[in-house]
């Protein structure tokens, strides 16, 4: 059984929401609310859910590009919330991200050559040689040629930037690393092409990913375990092929229904969530679906039900259950 590398719980992290002449706090965006899952070495773990339900703030948190509020992130048997600067500086070589928009993450001022040196002279002291060399090895494995290491990121297409983006957060040859939403931008006709590359670099970079997406496809595709994440929370998570088969939660099953099934023999009755997600600064009481589920019932208004599992590998946060 592979080797757990990182383990989040309860991630907290809440954002003032300041008012007034003299700025005073007046409340908190909940934006990630008591969070926990845990990552094997080599697997792909996503987290999916609609726009704003606190996915992308959870892949920030855990790389403390954003400073959690409270929680653990143990990464490698450390928990690198308790890392000085420096000590987080370090490790940085070992934890990147992978940026959603390959038009805004790179330099337009950089070459290629200059963007994938950069990150080797920060972490690795390197002879120029050296640099020269993992640069061009490093730009191959991601399907781009030597001759373009002179050009600037306005010379390449989408997939080609988002290609360089990956090298970049690639060469310090990480053992982990979060992909936030890193085909969303691009035209579905590359989405696949930059898919297949990130599975193909994670085995031969033996590579641990946390995927964020709200594409439920792309997390088919190519994760392994999945976390739903809902208002800031994860109402359900398991090993992704059980869970797209046998979703628990009233939400995951939403979201599911608008997913084409396999079988062209099993069609399922979409299912339309009423009402809005209520804002983050004043979540519900009690489970924080409550207000849109069809299946709500005495306690869902008062009490928050706790992510159990309820099959082997299958936790689900809901009263029903
Ligand atoms: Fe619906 Fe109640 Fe389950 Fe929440 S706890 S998902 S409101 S049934």
């Amino acid at each position: 059984m592979a080797k757990t590398l990182l383990e989040v719980e309860g991630l907290k992290k809440y954002f003032p929401v300041k008012s007034g002449v003299f700025k005073r706090t007046v409340g908190f965006v909940h934006a990630v609310d008591d969070v926990s899952f845990s990552v094997s070495e080599r697997e792909t773990f996503a987290l999916v859910g609609e726009s704003g339900c606190g996915k992308s703030t959870t892949g920030r948190s855990i790389l403390r590009i954003l400073e959690p509020t409270q929680g653990k992130v143990i990464f490698d048997g450390e928990n690198i919330l308790s890392c000085s600067t420096e000590q987080m500086r370090k490790k940085r070589k070992d934890m990147q991200l992978i940026f959603q928009n390959p038009y805004s993450s790179l330099n337009p001022r950089m070459t290629v050559r200059m963007l994938l040196s950069e990150p080797l002279e920060t972490h690795f002291n390197l002879s120029s040689k050296e640099v020269q060399d993992k640069v061009a090895w490093m730009l191959e494995e991601v399907g781009l040629a030597r001759e373009h290491l002179d050009r600037y990121p306005h010379q390449f297409s989408g997939g080609q930037r988002q290609r360089i983006s990956i090298a970049r957060a690639l060469i310090t040859e990480p053992r982990f690393v979060v992909a936030d939403e890193p085909v969303s931008a691009l035209d579905v006709s590359i989405q696949s092409q930059i898919l297949n590359l990130l599975m193909k670099l994670q085995r031969d970079m033996n590579l641990t990913y946390v995927f964020i997406s709200h594409d439920l496809n792309v997390v088919r595709h190519i994760s392994s375990n999945v976390g739903v994440m809902y208002l800031g929370q994860i109402v359900e998570k398991g090993e992704t092929e059980n869970l797209y088969e046998r979703p628990l939660h009233p939400y995951t099953k939403a979201l599911l229904s608008a997913v084409p099934s396999k079988d062209p023999l099993n069609k399922k009755k979409r299912i339309i969530l009423q009402g809005d997600v209520p804002s983050p600064v004043n979540p519900p009481k009690g489970c924080p679906f409550h207000l849109r589920c069809d299946k709500v019932f005495g306690p869902c208004s008062s009490s928050r039900p706790e992510l159990k599992e309820v099959e082997p590998g299958h936790h689900v946060a809901c009263h029903l259950y």
